[in-house]
């Protein structure tokens, strides 16, 4: 095993320097607790209430908390100790849950895998993190977790245990859903783990990030910032005791898991409702059936919603208080049909697994709420928006944010090259392009970074080229977003072949998959030019690329 894999985690992530820490403390952000502590306050406010509600499972908090310690003594007797690594690949679902709680309590930490994600990103992840557990579904929709799991663990020397949710459980996995029983004695492990609680100061997470090689970038969170974004954020959406969240979009994203989202309601004392996909069928159903409250969606989602409603008029929407919408930038059409259609307040949000969350506010005006994507949560979150030189751009212009503050870390983990690229004297540069108001609310104009955002997924044009230069009939090739009216956006690549040769999108898309990256990445359109566009500077003019495909859709 290398000595890297065996470092505690804090060691490889960037700490805030120690007059901000003073100051985030001075100031109330950071409190020192664990994220478990405050949820147990909460589960001990009232435990039989229900908090969780996935299908025919319903958990009340003591029930909820007996499990999740009941697998944290049983992670333990794995093996696994605090700062160990958790790679946790899981569609939303109870176990989810269980399983990251358990984690919070243990100060293992675990590290938010999409299940989309294939050999090529689990592989990645687990050999960043040194994982020493990787938790996966049996199967999930047609594709055997289990088996790619097992494949991984034979290469990565640091794995011991591959955990696995459902039925169909192989004897060499462990059975995440008998893990998640309660502790055979849960006075004893209660107050075990109450004792030996991680500092505030410890990671609680992992969040990942597209990456351009093909390893996502890794954000460690601790339970002191990430506690403190999950809490005010429930704050000023107004989530407390009463609220029924429904959670549709997947958890592992930072946004419906703690923006405020599932974390943030459970530590509000309030009740999360799961489903698999924002699909509207099932998700109005819900709605009427548990008295949903709260949810969030990103565009391409409420779009669908929108559309269904007048499929499904009859159906009572009327629990339904607030909707949040992210991910992509939300069209003004789009947003001033939310009320009128789905009887519900509009939230918008903009925020990033790398920290900073804006948040549009219940009492503001519809102008606010229907044409800006809200403004930060913490007074000490700091904005810049600069030029492409890097210097302020004069009041109401559009520049690139820049930004930092007490849940916006300061670099990413174990990359001090990735961090380097990203980050200057600890302001994080978000690669959008955005416009202050003079009310102090964000407009998000468009993007500096290039990626591409297919319905909140995103995805690195330089990855996708990449695999695109591994064929030998492939000149050149350039990965730009084309728009769709579903998604917002999807891949799109042009190539310049070589002399007298052809390329297929097919064939692009088989190296992709031969590699194992996750399906939402493969381009879905090829276009074929005997030149590509550069600009001054000599770099691909991808924004021409852009504007050729738009037209070759319409035209
Ligand atoms: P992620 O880390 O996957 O949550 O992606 C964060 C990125 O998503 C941001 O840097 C933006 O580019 C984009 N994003 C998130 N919310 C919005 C929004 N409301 N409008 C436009 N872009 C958004």
């Amino acid at each position: 095993m290398s000595a890297e894999a065996t470092r505690p985690t804090l060691d490889g992530t960037v700490p805030w320097p120690p007059e901000l820490v003073a100051r985030y403390t001075e100031r109330g952000y950071w409190t020192h607790r664990s994220l478990g502590a405050y949820l147990y306050a909460a589960a001990d406010a009232d435990p039989t209430a229900t908090c969780l509600v996935d299908g025919p499972v319903r958990l009340t908090f003591a029930e909820l908390t007996a499990r999740a310690d009941g697998a944290a003594v049983r992670l333990r007797a794995l093996g696994i100790r605090p700062d160990d690594r958790v790679v946790v690949q899981l569609p939303n679902c109870w176990e989810f849950v269980v399983l990251t709680v358990a984690c919070f309590r243990l100060g293992a930490v675990p590290v938010m895998a999409l299940p989309a994600h294939r050999r090529q990103e689990i592989a990645a992840i687990v050999a960043l993190t040194g994982a020493r557990a990787l938790v996966v579904p049996d199967g999930w929709k047609d594709f055997d977790h289990q088996a790619l799991a097992h494949e991984v663990a034979a290469d990565a020397p640091t794995l011991r245990h591959v955990l696995v949710a459902g039925a169909d459980v192989r004897p060499d996995s462990v059975d995440l859903r008998q893990l998640c029983r309660p502790a055979d004695d849960p006075v004893a492990a209660r107050r075990a783990l109450d004792a030996a609680a991680p500092a505030g100061s410890a990671v609680a997470l992992f969040l990942l990030s597209g990456g351009t090689t093909g390893v996502p970038k890794l954000i460690a969170r601790t339970h002191d910032d990430y506690g403190y974004m999950m809490r005010r954020a429930a704050e000023l959406s107004e989530v407390d005791a009463t609220t029924v969240y429904l959670a549709v979009l997947p958890l592992a994203h930072g946004y419906p898991m703690a923006g405020p989202g599932l974390l943030g309601t459970l530590l509000a004392g309030g009740r999360v409702v799961i489903l698999p996909s924002p699909a509207p069928e099932r998700a109005f159903e819900a709605v009427q059936r548990e008295r949903v409250t709260f949810t969030s969606l990103v565009p391409a989602a409420v779009q669908r919603w929108l559309e269904y409603r007048d499929k499904d008029p009859d159906r009572d929407l009327g629990s339904l208080r607030r909707v949040q919408v992210a991910g992509s930038r939300l069209a003004d059409q789009v947003a001033q049909r939310v009320t009128p259609v789905l009887g519900c307040e509009l939230q918008q949000v903009y925020g990033m697994a790398e920290g900073l969350l804006c948040l549009t506010r219940p009492a503001d005006p519809q102008d606010v709420v229907c044409h800006s994507q809200g403004r930060p949560i913490c007074p000490d979150d700091e904005l810049r928006l600069v030029d492409e030189d890097g210097r302020p751009v004069p009041p109401g212009e559009a520049g690139v944010l820049l930004t930092r503050g007490p849940y916006t870390p300061r670099g990413y983990y174990r990359s001090p090259e990735l961090t380097a690229r990203a980050f200057v004297d600890g302001w994080y540069n978000t690669g959008d392009i955005v416009r202050l108001r003079p009310d102090g609310n964000l407009v998000i104009e468009g993007r500096d970074k290039d990626l591409i955002n297919r319905g909140g997924e995103k995805i690195s044009a330089e990855e996708v080229e990449n695999f695109a230069y591994q064929l030998d009939a492939v000149s050149l090739a350039a990965a730009v977003a084309m728009p769709d009216a579903e998604l917002g956006e999807r891949v799109c690549l042009y190539v310049v072949p070589q002399p007298g040769r052809a390329v297929g999108l097919d064939e692009v898309r088989a190296v992709m998959q031969r590699a194992g990256v996750a399906a939402f990445k493969l381009p879905e359109r090829l276009v074929t030019v005997d030149e590509l566009p550069y600009t001054a500077v000599g770099k691909v003019n991808k924004k021409q690329l852009r504007a050729d495909i738009s037209r070759r859709l319409t035209g």
